[in-house]
């Protein structure tokens, strides 16, 4: 008689789940794991029996590539109004509506439709946004921890972001630390693209398999290190995400964290990371 099926399939990867929702000023929480139920299949650093995680092989890293405004950075930049002000009342009600109902829309492309004087009037709204972002920046509570982590095993850490090259240099000056090759909207085209990740990948002549893709965006970092092939971490601070079992499997993250402090033994547990002796 042949077995029953188990109630859902082991996954490939293990999800750190968050007892609890922390604030960016609390103390790391306990984290538990638990086995997802389906599986992140265009990972090509799956091994079709088990995959990365403690209950089979563990995957090599070589790289951490970070998403900035809300992952490196405390998020400021209060978007809905930003949308707004872009949108006008109406368009951020339609905005809003397709992003419930369709997956989103991605502002930044949209705009990009637009006759040259809407589009200028656009972008002058957001850099004010991101201006005022900046004044505020606060660096993520565990950043500077895990970057010398990283540090100390020879990984590498890039970023990418789709905020603008100036936002990018003004972080890299009040956090003392580089992230390198640091990606920011300049560079065509921007995520959910995976061109910005395979870009650093080929820079560091790293296989994406070998990299992880750390973010606050299902749709934008997820997306993106999917993409590429990497593996994805999400970053939910507040846990806005819910829970992964209602993610469809292209945005569904290989881990979700609610602090970067979360991040360090989550390398720790199920990666060997390979150092780069000649990292300078
Ligand atoms: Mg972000």
């Amino acid at each position: 008689m042949p077995l029953r099926s188990p109630p859902f399939r082991v996954a490939r990867h293990l999800f750190l789940f968050p007892v609890a929702v922390s604030s960016p000023f609390s103390p790391p929480r306990r984290i538990q794991l638990a086995c997802m139920s389906s599986l992140a299949a265009s990972n090509p650093a799956e091994d079709g029996c088990g995959g990365v995680g403690v209950r089979a092989k563990r995957g090599r890293l070589r790289g951490l590539v970070f998403d900035m405004d809300g992952t490196l950075t405390v998020p400021v930049i209060d978007f809905g109004a930003m949308y707004r002000a872009v949108l006008g009342e109406e368009g951020y009600a339609s905005y809003r509506a397709a992003r419930a109902s369709a997956g989103g829309v991605d502002i930044l492309h949209h705009i990009e439709s637009w006759a040259p004087p809407e589009q200028q009037r656009a972008y002058e709204i957001i850099a004010h946004f991101e201006r005022q972002g900046l004044d505020r920046l606060q660096i993520m509570p565990g950043a500077s921890e895990l970057c010398r982590y990283l540090d100390s095993r020879q990984i590498r850490r890039g970023l990418i972001t789709r905020n603008v090259n100036t936002a990018v240099d003004i972080f890299h000056q009040r956090f003392g630390m580089e992230f390198v090759p640091a990606l920011s909207r300049e560079f065509r085209p921007y995520k959910p693209d995976p061109a910005p990740l395979l870009h650093i990948c080929s820079i560091w002549d790293v296989p994406p398999s070998e990299v992880m893709m750390i973010g606050d965006s299902l749709r934008d970092d997820v997306v993106c290190g999917k993409r590429a092939g990497a593996f994805t971490c999400l970053l939910d601070e507040t846990g806005r995400y819910g829970s992964p079992d209602s993610y469809t499997d292209d945005i569904r993250p290989d881990f979700k964290v609610s602090s970067l402090s979360e991040v360090l033994s989550l390398l720790e547990t199920h990666f060997d990371l390979m150092p780069e002796p000649q990292m300078t």
